[in-house]
């Protein structure tokens, strides 16, 4: 249509807004605009009474019936999505069925979307509470705070969020009162400092140069570099095999000749070591895009990869849609974590949404772990992606054996009571502190215990929100919903008879950090969870200790079992393996040997060697057993199996959406789900020939989730065009009927619950 138009009259584009709205909007084009007005560019046009930037998703439009509005800017000179990343976001929309505004959305950082300020807010200090004298052993924490409880909680406090922390997260996050805090000041224990908020953590490290490649990494390198690149490869290398030192040199070839590059790792995996590890190859052409970047931060990195100043991008999920130019390959590190699927819509995969870059712009797919994902395994399997594999552990180590003890019959420690705490791991802790190692306790569950019940009636504490009983916490001591943030104080007396009688049941990290305190009362004990490190960079504070040796314990939940390398650590404990292993998700047994085989292969990476403890019930499940032995291999040979006929088949044989039903009322939320079910059924018989296998309605194993009730059903199909038709057909129209709008549908969902 190009130049046919008659003179005088607009050209028009159709616009792209970051609304859930199944369309494109029909805008006309200034004349002073038309060289900015591309597929692909940012663009600031009228909506209702407002400005929104949107993008342009085609030109020369057909002119609407009703006089469209002209478009009021075109802020950049060059489109500032690429026609890959375009068609990116047009895969994303389609298979995950996600509004194509929804899915543009996902592919530029926030601040690029804001019509006001398009570089983001400006810096601000904020005033942090620092710890000025530790208290190693808990003598002397008693004599200190004897007559101020609440200082020595604030103490504690500190001390495990790393050392510092913002007064404002202390204050109004963890409920601790300003005259504590102040009182500590007075006592010398601590002194408050004003910092810029969000100092980048890895600014001032220093990069040595990487180590020579061994042997076996080379075959690798160059193998992979012989290998078509429309071919994606899976590196499957044990733990400690020297994985990242064969990306960082596929990457470095790729970069030497001229093209750009993605590293994606997961965020908790980001440590100052790994940065350190990049630039040491890269220097300053690699951009870090951690979370803890301010929005104009984030945007600046952007733009200077769009502008091919950095050609590398290194960060978590969204890194994946890096702008750099000339890209010729895409790494996605311990391919098998569940944080690589976003929580929200788009409900994309990250390294799904690699596989499908690399393949748009002819770049190489590289993913990698020591635990793939079955889905992976099944790619490689099926010739979809190509396996290499480091059997071997760097310098020859071997490694760890590993010990599995079963709590149904182990002696436990003497003074362990209720802790599932046994005499082989005693001793081996004990060890190790006596020889000057270091130790790893894994334990999948925070809080200092899983509930309260009362021992007379047997009520339970749950959310008054969800359907989720709440746990126990004492640093500082409340009550809380892990999936809501609800908190109430710690009852005296039970809420449903009045008896206090209350009892606390299950093991949680604060209570074991408390009795290993007691146990070892030299040991310089340090807890990495949720609780700990919800202050910016307090998981990179703690492993700084740990890595400074300053630290004998490490202990927490699966945030420490993945990618940790310290040399030192002679002992992992796996303090109750099976935490995760009966949840009703049928991926529960590969997290559980993924969680253990990682955390397994944190120990004996030094001369010193290591060994694994790993405590459960279950000491013949398969998970456990292969998990024990490092065997990947395995592990599959005996789950794969598992999920297909005659048991229910789930993936990797067969696709699988979930359609979640969520509202404040039960009986809307089970007509909801009872609608899509319904008609899913009908899609299936009428249009889809059967492809499909309907399962429910059924409620959802958290039945309730902050106050609204849910209710899924699951759709698995052997055909992913079918499950596609669908899932699209349902986020097109379906969604705003009646009901629909309840309705979320998630394609390939990590979790069930
Ligand atoms: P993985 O990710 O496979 O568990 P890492 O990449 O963390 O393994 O490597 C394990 C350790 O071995 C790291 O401390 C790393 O610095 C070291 N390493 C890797 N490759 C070499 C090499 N070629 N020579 C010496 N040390 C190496
Ligand atoms: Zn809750």
């Amino acid at each position: 249509m190009t130049g046919t138009a008659p003179a005088g009259s607009a050209r028009h584009a159709e616009i792209v807004l970051p609304v859930p709205v199944p369309r494109t909007y029909t805008y006309a084009i200034p004349d002073g605009l038309a060289e900015r007005v591309v597929p692909g560019a940012r663009v600031v046009v009228p909506l209702r009474r407002c400005q929104v930037v949107g993008v342009v998703a085609a030109v020369d439009a057909p002119a609407p019936a009703v006089a469209a509005k002209p478009i009021a800017a075109a802020p950049d000179a060059e489109p500032a999505l690429s026609p890959a990343l375009v068609q990116l976001g047009h895969w994303i929309s389609r298979y995950y069925g996600t509004p194509i505004g929804l899915a543009l959305r996902a592919l530029l950082p926030g601040a690029l979307w804001s019509v006001r300020r398009p570089a983001g807010p400006a810096e601000h200090v904020e005033r942090v509470l620092v710890l000025t004298r530790t208290l190693p052993s808990l003598l002397e924490r008693e004599r200190a705070f004897k007559r101020a409880p609440k200082r020595r909680v604030a103490y504690q406090a500190l001390e495990a969020l790393g050392g510092s922390a913002p007064v404002r997260h202390l204050v109004t996050q963890l409920g601790l009162s300003r005259a504590a805090l102040d009182g500590l000041v007075k006592q010398g224990f601590a002194r408050y400092a004003d910092v810029p908020r969000a100092r980048d953590p890895f600014a001032g490290l220093s990069s040595p140069p990487p180590p020579t490649l061994t042997d076996a990494q080379r075959a690798v390198v160059s193998a992979i570099l012989d290998t078509p690149p429309d071919m994606p490869a899976l590196i499957q290398g044990v733990t400690g095999s020297g994985k990242t030192l064969v990306y960082l040199d596929v990457l470095r070839r790729v970069v030497a000749s001229g093209s750009g590059a993605i590293l994606l790792v997961p965020e908790i995996a980001l440590t100052p070591q790994t940065v350190a590890r990049v630039r040491g190859v890269f220097g300053d052409e690699v951009a870090v895009l951690h979370s803890g970047l301010s929005d104009g931060e984030r945007a600046d990195a952007w733009r200077a990869l769009r502008r091919g100043e950095r050609r590398v991008a290194v960060g978590p999920r969204s890194a994946v849609f890096a702008p750099v130019q000339r890209l010729a390959a895409i790494v996605v590190d311990e391919e098998h974590e569940p944080s690589y699927k976003q929580g929200t819509a788009p409900r994309y995969h990250a390294r799904d949404a690699a596989l499908v870059r690399a393949k748009l712009e002819g770049a190489r797919a590289i993913l990698g772990s020591a635990t793939p994902s079955l889905e992976t395994l099944h790619l490689a399997r099926t010739g979809g992606v190509r396996l290499f594999e480091l059997p071997e552990r760097i310098g020859a180590r071997p490694l760890p054996p590993v010990q599995v003890i079963d709590l149904r019959s182990a002696p436990r420690a003497a003074e362990a009571r209720a802790i599932p705490w046994s005499e082989p791991l005693d001793e081996a802790v004990r060890g190790a502190l006596s020889r000057g190692e270091q130790v790893i306790l894994l334990l999948n569950r925070r809080g200092f215990a899983t509930y309260l019940q009362c021992s007379s009636c047997g009520d339970v504490r749950a959310c008054p929100q969800c359907a989720i009983a709440l746990t126990v916490h004492q640093t500082p001591p409340a009550l809380r919903c892990h999936y809501c943030g609800h908190e109430a104080p710690i009852p005296s007396a039970c809420g449903l008879c009045g008896k206090e009688t209350q009892r606390m049941r299950g093991l949680g990290t604060q209570q074991l950090e408390h009795f290993v305190g007691l146990r070892f009362p030299e040991a310089r004990i340090a807890r990495m969870d949720l609780d700990t490190t919800s202050t910016k960079w307090a998981h990179h504070r703690i492993l700084e200790r740990v890595a400074q040796g300053k630290v004998d314990i490490l202990l927490g939940t699966q945030m420490i079992a993945k990618g940790l390398d310290f040399p030192n650590v002679t002992v992992v404990g796996v303090v109750d393996a099976d935490t995760g292993l009966h949840l009703p998700d049928f991926r529960a047994a590969e997290r559980t040997f993924q969680l253990v085989a990682q955390v397994a292969g944190r120990a004996g990476r030094g001369p010193r060697g290591g060994r694994v403890f790993v405590q459960t019930r279950a000491p013949d499940h398969h998970a456990i057993r292969a998990a024990a032995a490092h065997a990947v291999t395995d592990f599959a040979a005996a789950e794969l199996p598992l999920r297909a006929p005659p048991h229910p088949v789930y993936p990797p044989h067969v696709g699988l959406a979930r359609f979640v039903a969520a509202d404040d009322d039960p009986v809307a939320a089970a007509r909801a789900a009872e609608q899509v079910a319904a008609w899913l059924r009908r899609a299936n018989a009428e249009r889809l020939a059967g492809a499909l296998t309907v399962l429910g309605p059924a409620p959802c194993p958290i039945v309730r989730l902050k106050g609204r009730w849910r209710w899924h059903v699951l759709v698995k199909s052997a055909e992913p065009r079918a499950l596609g038709r669908v899932v699209r057909a349902w986020g097109r129209g379906r969604g705003a009927g009646a009901g629909g709008g309840l309705v979320v549908v998630d394609r390939d969902p990590v979790s069930l619950l």
